[in-house]
């Protein structure tokens, strides 16, 4: 017996959440529920977060979460609550297998069954921004390497467990060598581990163009967490199943199954909501507790449901369904199909235990780690970046010199071209001379130089090597 908690959510949720917990009692899943109220209500009544603290100690006891959707009130203040959750239990992998189901749902893909394997707790998504200068704000895009070994190990454990042939990296490492270098270089590493499965690494661009042109090219995807935002959605709506699909947030604790879709809140309360959505999230939930046969009979049951005709309203077609029904009656043809197969669409087969073998991340070893310069970032506001260069230069020392002026990143300054375009935000970068080195205090003077000399210092970057590697990018153009 697993307990788990359950969520029932606003507008369909109630409804679509009942059909789920039905469907999967009477397939024999082995589960005690422990039900709290999220959402709406919650936020109404003053809570933010959309959720009181007693619920998280619920939660986090129970480790396993089904969560239908909410709703998150109109106007300011209100948090997400998918997103505290996710931040908040380190649930760092988001899944979400796309799949047709042609002829029965219209799709333009027939044959698609990808699977889309997400980061889901840094890259841009740390919120970390800061308004610099009158013109630019900037927003950290953090990539760790624990970040990257934690959710490219779950594509391949995924993989190798649901017997699929190839993962696929998407990453735009050749403009973000260090960043997404770092996520492409550690798919690499983990990949040599499964020789099995097959690995490739696309740019995101060129990827997505394919995945959306011909997506039975790929199997499973894995992605940092912004491209994964995108692609996660444009997957599934070309899949045809925007309603239709689920997903499972997995942290190393505690793991949250949900539909993908919202809370519908104009269908709510009248029987007409698909829950099949949700229930794909109960059977990624039925997986990850080891009650991967009665997952299999559910899957099962419902792909001989949607293949009988049997439809909800949304995905009704004339021609092809044959009966439109509520949310009930749809609960119950799975149910009377518990035991059955499809037999056009692909029948699924789950490992006794689908529990994956996913080990804790081991710490490595520190890199030797050596200051080798600094970029000072400036507000300025002048002719020329050569006008900023001798303003700057006034802060050269015997040991450390301007080495170089960029503006967005592009090198303005040594021979930089009179048609970039510049803002009033400069990065200077100070490297030392031939036979010396740079120390924190010199950081420390060149800034304290920099106030009497009234140049407007924003922040500073250290400049480091790893082991003898470079930390930093260039100059684009240096
Ligand atoms: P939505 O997904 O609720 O609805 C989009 C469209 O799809 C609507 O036409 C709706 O009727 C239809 N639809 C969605 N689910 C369906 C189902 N199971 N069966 C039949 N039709 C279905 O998106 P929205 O309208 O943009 O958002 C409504 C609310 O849901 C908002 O408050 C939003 O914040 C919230 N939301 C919650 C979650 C979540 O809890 N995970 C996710 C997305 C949106």
């Amino acid at each position: 017996m697993t307990k788990i908690t359950v969520a029932k959510g606003d507008g369909i949720g109630p409804e679509i959440m009942d059909a789920t917990l039905e469907i999967i009692l009477a397939a024999g899943a082995n589960i005690e529920i422990e039900e709290i109220e999220v959402g709406e209500k919650v936020y109404l009544a003053g809570n933010t977060a959309g959720i009181a603290k007693e619920s998280w100690d619920v939660i986090r006891r129970n480790k396993v979460f089904l969560k239908a959707p909410i709703t998150t009130p109109q106007g300011g203040g209100y948090k997400s609550l998918n997103v505290t959750t996710r931040k908040f239990l380190g649930l760092y992998a988001n899944v979400r297998p796309c799949v047709s189901l042609h002829p029965f749902v219209d799709t333009k893909h027939p044959v698609m069954d990808v699977v889309i394997v997400r980061e889901n707790e840094e890259d841009l998504y740390a919120g970390i921004e800061h308004q610099q200068t009158d013109e630019v704000i900037q927003c950290l895009k953090l990539i760790s390497r624990p970040g990257c070994e934690k959710i490219v190990r779950y594509a391949f454990e995924y993989a190798k467990h649901y017997g699929r042939k190839k993962v696929t990296c998407f990453t735009k490492d050749n403009i973000m060598k260090q960043t997404d270098g770092l996520f492409h270089q550690v798919f690499d590493e983990i990949a040599k581990e499964y020789p099995e499965i097959e690995n490739e690494h696309w740019i995101i661009d060129i990827g997505a163009a394919k995945m959306a042109d011909t997506p039975e090219a790929f199997d499973v995807i894995v992605m940092p967490n912004l491209y994964g935002d995108v692609l996660s959605d444009v997957a599934a709506q070309i899949a045809g199943s925007v309603g239709l699909a689920g997903s499972a947030n997995i942290g190393e604790e505690c793991a949250m199954f949900e539909a993908i879709h919202g809370s519908a809140p104009r269908r709510a309360g009248q029987n007409m909501a698909n829950p099949s959505g949700l229930l794909q999230g109960a059977i990624m939930m039925l997986n990850h507790i080891g009650q991967s046969k009665i997952a299999e009979k559910v899957q099962n049951a419902w792909l001989k449901t949607i293949e009988d005709g049997i439809h909800t309203y949304d995905i009704y077609k004339e021609g092809v369904s044959k009966e439109k029904v509520g949310t009930k009656e749809f609960a119950q043809a799975v149910i009377a199909n518990l035991g059955q197969s499809p037999k056009l669409l692909k029948s699924v087969t789950f490992a006794e235990n689908s529990k994956l073998n996913l080990p804790k991340y081991q710490r490595k070893a520190p890199a030797k780690k050596e200051l080798v310069g600094v970029d000072l970032f400036v507000n300025w506001v002048g002719k020329s970046p050569d006008e900023l260069a001798q303003v700057v230069q006034a802060l050269d020392t015997e040991k450390v010199k301007l080495s170089m002026i960029t503006n967005r990143g592009i090198k303005v300054w040594p021979e930089g071209f009179e048609e970039t375009f510049c803002t009033d935000h400069w990065r200077c970068r100070f490297k030392p001379v031939e036979g010396e080195s740079i120390s924190k205090s010199d950081i420390v003077g060149l800034l304290n130089h920099a106030i009497e000399l009234d140049i407007d210092t924003i922040k500073t970057e250290n400049l480091y090597t790893f082991d003898g590697k470079m930390g930093f990018s260039l100059g684009q153009g240096q």
